[in-house]
C-alpha cells in the first residue's frame, strides 16, 4: 500500500546524535534517496500535499533540491532552486536570516519567478522554521503567492511550524 511504502521509506531516516553540533539531533534522509522505492514513495506523498493550479515548486539547497526537483519531474511542474549565497549568477533578491547557531543567506534567482505565480516550498526538515520563513519571504517580495510548504519531517519540539508562517504540510511529525 501507499501507506506502507512511505511507512517503510520513513523508516530508513537515520538519526545521528550531536551533528553538526552538540545537542542536536540531526535526520539523515541519504539511505532514503538511495532506495529507489523508498525515494519514490516519499517523492509522490510529497506530491500529494501540493494544491491544484500551482505553477512551480521552490526547492531550497541543498536537500530540498532533491525532493523539489525529483516532484517538479514527475509531476509536471517547473523548479525554482533558492541558493546560498555566490552561486548565481544573477540575483534577484536575498535575505538573511537566524539559524540555531549563527546566521544563513538565502538568494532567489532572477527571472524564475513571476509575480502572482502560485508555488510551493519543498524542503527536507522543518527545524525552526527560520529556513521557511526566509524563502517565504524572499518569494513574497518577488510577487509570488507561497501556497504552501510541504517537508518530509517536522521537528514539532522546536516549533517551527508557527515561525515558518505559512502552512506546511510534514509526511511525518517527529
Ligand atoms: P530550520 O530553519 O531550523 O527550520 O532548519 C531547517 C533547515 O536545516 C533544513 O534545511 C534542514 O535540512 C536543516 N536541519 C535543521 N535541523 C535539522 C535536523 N535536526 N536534522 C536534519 N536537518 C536539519
Amino acid at each position: 500500500t501507499l501507506a506502507g511504502a512511505l511507512d517503510r521509506a520513513l523508516g530508513l531516516v537515520r538519526e545521528v546524535i550531536d551533528f553538526p553540533e552538540p545537542g542536536v539531533l540531526f535526520r539523515d534522509l541519504t539511505p532514503v534517496l538511495a532506495d529507489r522505492d523508498a525515494f519514490r514513495a516519499v517523492v509522490d506523498a510529497l506530491a500529494a500535499t501540493v494544491p491544484p493550479d500551482v505553477d512551480a515548486v521552490v526547492a531550497l539547497e541543498a536537500r530540498g533540491f532533491l525532493f523539489g526537483a525529483a516532484l517538479a519531474a514527475v509531476h509536471g511542474y517547473g523548479v525554482v532552486p533558492i541558493r546560498k549565497p555566490g552561486k548565481l549568477p544573477a540575483v534577484a533578491d536575498r535575505v538573511t536570516y537566524d539559524l540555531e547557531y549563527g546566521t544563513a543567506t538565502f538568494e532567489l534567482p532572477a527571472d524564475a519567478v513571476r509575480p502572482g505565480q502560485r508555488v510551493v516550498v519543498v524542503d527536507d526538515v522543518l527545524a525552526t522554521g527560520g529556513t521557511l520563513a526566509a524563502a517565504a519571504g524572499l518569494l513574497t517580495q518577488a510577487g509570488a503567492e507561497v501556497v504552501g510548504a510541504a517537508v518530509v519531517l517536522e521537528i514539532a519540539a522546536l516549533g517551527g511550524r508557527a515561525r515558518a508562517g505559512l502552512p506546511v504540510r510534514a509526511l511525518r511529525v517527529v
